[in-house]
């Protein structure tokens, strides 16, 4: 008979974008490993297995997220032992029996956690209902350069890192050495290859690094090519590309303006050096169409088109004034990336592990306090890229950048190195393992002893 199709459920919270990204980046990985031998379930825990206060999850850290003050508040909250055990004795008291019946009807052979505040409970569930030992449970940190104390359990079979960094926090924390691995975030199938033709394969079978000089000519010529085939964009001309997470945040008009600005001038200056230089500014506003809508009426004398009505620009003093693209949501983000010369963004670590993959020098212009700080030090100590405040610091150190092709190409280089494209696959082949090794859900007949045992009072 043809064995059994395995169940590996991953389990997130939909507080901002990136976990269910990552999860659907694992479930991509476990399904092109083994194609028709496992059923992924994604399940947003606290709003689709348990009642209110907990299915307000996403709406309260939208909420926190805008507030950044209260978002540090409820950052330490949790981060304080005391508050931590209260929080999760209540979260057990309150939703323990709704996720175990809802466990028992997905009956996974193998449990993801892909959030910090899908750990405590689950494994507690699992436990009383003697799962542990037969179905493995493993943690994927979706955090980069920190991570939120909450992440860690002791108990988790596998612990997935992506920076030594976090890695030591895992140690701090109790996670045996033993259960850590260090692979990289989870990123989209889009990224898995790399852009230049670096990484031979996605599976990274056979992947020989590539030489500095090699990978620096690559690396300028896949920009070449990927400027050739996108739409809008001037081939010969330095790229940057501005963004501010899935939600465009981050004050990103205001650093687009500057950086335009302050290019405009190092344009005007190199011509009249007789060195001429020229530029294109990309901003990704993502799902704030507000701001799409003001940038794209405030840039729209900056791009004349050669024309009837518009053809009277005079073409040489035309050609200095930095162009501007101004885009809502992309669905493309690794060929915008693959097509800049450097990015600049806030410090999400989803943004920083693809920006790496593409080779992509990288400008910080925040970050969200507790959750992203870490991935300050980690750009900026791995020397792949800078932290600036405020919207002319931000210019100013992209016309440096802009001046320095060596430091740029150095910077770009250093981050491909650092990028992990083969980190989803990894994973995934380690969980797939796990889930193939391990003796997974009881059957039937088990099954119902295991429910009943999970009715009997906890020892
Ligand atoms: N993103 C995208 N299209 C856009 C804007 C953003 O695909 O127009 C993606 C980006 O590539 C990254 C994610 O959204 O994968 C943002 O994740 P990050 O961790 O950087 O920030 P968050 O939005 O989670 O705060």
């Amino acid at each position: 008979t043809a064995p059994r199709r395995l169940r590996a459920l991953l389990l997130i919270s939909d507080t901002g974008g990136g976990h269910r990204a990552s999860a659907n980046a694992l479930r991509d990985a476990i399904q092109q490993l083994c194609p028709n031998a496992f059923d992924v379930f994604i399940v947003d825990m606290w709003v689709e297995w348990t009642l209110w206060p907990f299915t307000s999850l996403p709406e309260s850290y939208q909420f926190l997220a805008k507030n950044p003050p209260l978002w540090r508040a409820a950052y330490c909250y949790g981060e304080l032992p005391m508050t931590r055990r209260l929080t999760e004795e209540v979260a057990n008291a309150l939703a323990h029996e709704r996720v175990r019946a809802a466990l028992a009807c997905v009956r996974p052979d193998i449990v993801v956690s892909l959030h910090p505040l899908t750990q405590n409970l689950p494994l507690r569930v699992m436990r009383r209902m003697g799962l542990r030992g037969r179905v493995p449970f493993v943690t994927v940190v979706t955090d980069l350069g920190g991570a939120h104390p909450t992440w860690f359990h002791p108990e988790a079979d596998r612990v997935f890192v992506a920076s030594e960094a976090v890695q030591q926090l895992a140690l701090k924390r109790g996670v045996p050495p033993a259960c850590i691995r260090q692979c990289g975030l989870p990123v989209r199938r889009e990224f898995w290859s790399d852009a230049s033709g670096d990484a031979a394969t996605a599976a990274g079978d056979g992947y020989q690094p590539l030489p500095d000089p090699l990978l620096r000519q690559r690396l300028l010529e896949s920009r070449y090519a990927w400027r050739l085939r996108l739409g809008g964009l001037d081939a010969d001309r330095k790229t940057i590309l501005v963004v501010g997470g899935g939600d465009g945040v981050g004050g990103l008009g205001r650093i687009a303006e500057a950086v335009v600005r302050r290019l405009d001038g190092v344009s005007r200056e190199r011509a009249a050096r007789g060195n001429p230089v020229r530029f294109q500014v990309v901003v990704v506003c993502g799902k704030n169409e507000r701001l799409r809508r003001h940038l794209e009426v405030g840039m729209r004398e900056r791009n004349p088109v050669a024309g009837p009505t518009r053809g009277a620009v005079a073409a040489s003093s035309a050609s200095l004034v930095t162009r501007v693209l101004v885009h809502g949501f992309v669905g493309n983000m690794g060929e915008w990336m693959a097509a800049a010369d450097a990015i600049i963004t806030k410090a999400g670590p989803g943004t920083i592990a693809e920006a790496l993959t593409r080779g992509l020098p990288i400008m910080l212009s925040g970050f969200l306090p507790g959750q992203e700080e870490g991935n300050v030090p980690y750009v900026v100590d791995n020397g792949v890229g800078e932290y600036r405040r405020g919207p002319e610091a931000i210019a100013q150190g992209i016309a440096e950048w802009m001046a320095d092709e060596e430091r740029l190409l150095q910077m770009a280089v250093r981050a491909r190195r650092l990028g992990r494209p083969h980190a989803t696959y990894e994973i995934g082949r380690e969980v797939v393992d796990m889930a193939r090794e391990w003796p997974g859900y009881p059957d039937t007949a088990e099954v119902v002893d295991g429910i009943e045992a999970a009715h009997r009072p906890a020892p």
